[in-house]
C-alpha cells in the first residue's frame, strides 16, 4: 500500500482488527518510509446486481442509497453505526445467496423491514410512516421498495397513515422535518 503522504510503498501493518461484526478489516499501518501512519479498511466486494424497480427499470444496487435511508429512520436511536452496517450486510448475504444477476426491489424492501423490525421497532415505524398507500403486508412491501429507489428526501416527508401517527407522536424526528409530522 502506497503511503498516502510520502507515496513511497513500504509500509508495515502495526495494528489489524475487525469491526461491523467481522465484516470489515481495519488494518493500522506505518510507513517505513516518512514514520506516518494511516489506515485500510478490507471488505468482501459489494454485490454486482442490478435491482428491476416495479416499472422495470434496472438500476445499479446502491449500497450508500440504503444506509442513508437506514440512517434517518435509526436518527437518535440507540442503533449503532455498526449495527446499521449489520443489517445491510444481512440483506446483500440474502441477495448473493438467492439471486444472480438482478433482484427485485421489493425484495429488497421486505429483507430490510424484517431485519429492521428485529432490531427496532421506532425505526420500523419510521420506516414505515414514508408510506400513504399500503394496504396490508405485500402492498407495504412493494412501497417500500418505491422509496428504496426514490430520492432519500422522501422518507419523512409524506403524510403518515392515520393509524401509525399515534406512534410517531412519541417519536422525534430530524429538526429540518419536524415541520412536516403532525
Ligand atoms: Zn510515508
Amino acid at each position: 500500500m502506497r503511503c498516502p503522504f510520502c507515496h513511497q510503498d513500504n509500509d508495515k501493518v502495526v495494528d489489524t482488527r475487525t469491526s461491523d461484526d467481522g465484516f470489515v478489516v481495519r488494518r493500522r499501518r506505518a510507513c517505513c518510509a516518512c514514520g506516518k501512519r494511516f489506515t485500510t479498511y478490507e471488505r468482501v466486494e459489494t454485490t454486482q446486481v442490478r435491482v428491476i424497480k416495479r416499472n422495470g427499470q434496472r438500476v445499479p444496487y446502491d449500497r450508500e442509497k440504503l444506509r442513508q435511508g437506514l440512517e434517518k429512520a435509526c436518527w437518535k436511536r440507540q442503533i449503532s453505526d455498526a449495527q446499521i452496517s449489520t443489517l445491510i450486510a444481512q440483506v446483500e448475504s440474502d441477495i448473493d445467496s438467492m439471486f444472480e444477476t438482478e433482484v427485485e426491489s421489493q425484495f429488497i424492501g421486505e429483507r430490510v423491514m424484517q431485519y429492521l423490525g428485529e432490531l427496532d421497532q421506532v425505526a420500523f415505524v419510521r420506516f414505515a410512516s414514508v408510506y400513504r398507500q399500503f394496504q396490508d403486508a405485500s402492498d407495504f412491501a412493494k412501497d417500500l421498495g418505491e422509496m428504496l429507489e426514490d430520492s432519500d428526501d422522501t422518507l419523512f416527508t409524506l403524510k403518515p397513515l392515520p393509524h401509525l401517527i399515534p406512534h410517531l407522536k412519541k417519536l422525534r424526528f430530524p429538526k429540518t422535518n419536524k415541520k412536516r409530522i403532525p
